[in-house]
């Protein structure tokens, strides 16, 4: 069984619609794929609907923008209810925070680089939720940058004045929200080099006292060092370890089926979550 339960569809900011991404996990040789959107469960229909069709495994999840003492932590959400108020309300107020946000960056991208808001817009066509890779398109297609991990490294990193935080959740409150709607919380990416600082050994135990199911520990991000370090604290606090390859389409060099996860660990994801795996 080869399981990759981290990807975007372009109901987020990956480039597949989520047809696509279904149908590319099958080409892949996955035998299940998670659709996991940041912070919209959009794509979700659309992947059903494909995944009964071509035979493919689905999970259908989310990824949600988290805070942790003022660092930003994502949280993979799987098999939720969609339709849980509390979960619903997070994640629109989210999304809004989003486009205030996407606003005021391209606000300050436009006193120096050729960029409109509707340029960003003109690229996320399909999504729900706007995001960083939304402006890296529309700067790759005014020609000011060559690709997504030119903006990425320069004028939208997190330490670029043009950067912007937005309002979201604190990660301990969303892993009650997500618990609450029938959902199993795992952090992505705990220790990506590439997102800022780790978090600290001791933020673990607290999560997992909040309800965390489990760590996604292979992930291109880590470092071998860190994947051993995360596979000692999930071992030690009881969490779930996952792999995935949190792909984005032609956005990101991350391919499908990069990193697995465990049959047995679906198994016990699914056994916790409110909505049903699709079968391939
Ligand atoms: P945001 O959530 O709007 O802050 O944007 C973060 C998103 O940008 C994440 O989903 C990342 O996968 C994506 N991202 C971060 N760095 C890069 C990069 N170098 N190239 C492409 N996408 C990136
Ligand atoms: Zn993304
Ligand atoms: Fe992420
Ligand atoms: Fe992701």
């Amino acid at each position: 069984m080869r399981i990759d339960l981290h990807a975007h569809s372009d109901a987020s900011d990956g480039t597949m619609p989520p047809r696509e991404l279904v149908a590319a996990a099958g080409q892949a040789g996955l035998d299940v794929v998670a659709i996991t959107d940041h912070d919209t469960t959009a794509g979700w229909a659309e992947a059903a609907e494909a995944a009964r069709e071509l035979g493919v495994g689905l999970v259908r999840g989310l990824e949600m923008s988290t805070w942790y003492h003022g660092g930003s932590v994502h949280l993979l959400c799987y098999l939720p209810d969609p339709d849980d108020p509390g979960l619903a309300a997070e994640l629109a107020s989210t999304r809004a925070a989003r486009v205030g946000r996407v606003q005021q960056m391209v606000t300050a991208l436009a006193r120096d680089y050729p960029i409109t808001f509707d340029d960003v817009t003109a690229q996320a066509t399909s999504a729900t939720t706007l995001g960083r890779p939304h402006i890296a398109a529309a700067l790759v297609a005014n020609g000011v940058v060559a690709d997504w991990d030119e903006a990425f490294t320069t004028m939208l990193a997190s330490d670029s004045p043009y950067y912007e935080p937005y309002q979201a959740i604190d990660t301990a409150h969303a892993i009650a929200v997500v618990r609450a709607a029938g959902g199993v919380p795992v952090v992505a990416h705990p220790a990506s080099s590439r997102r800022g600082p780790d978090l600290p050994d001791d933020a673990f135990a607290g999560l997992a006292a909040a309800g965390l199911a489990g760590l996604e520990v292979h992930h291109r991000d880590h470092s071998a060092a860190q994947v051993q370090r995360l596979t000692t604290i999930a071992t030690r606090l009881g969490l779930l370890v996952t792999g995935s390859s949190d792909f984005h389409g032609s956005g990101k060099a991350n391919r499908l089926g990069e990193n697995l996860t465990d049959p047995v660990v679906l198994e016990a994801i699914a056994a916790q979550g409110a909505t049903e795996v699709i079968a391939h």
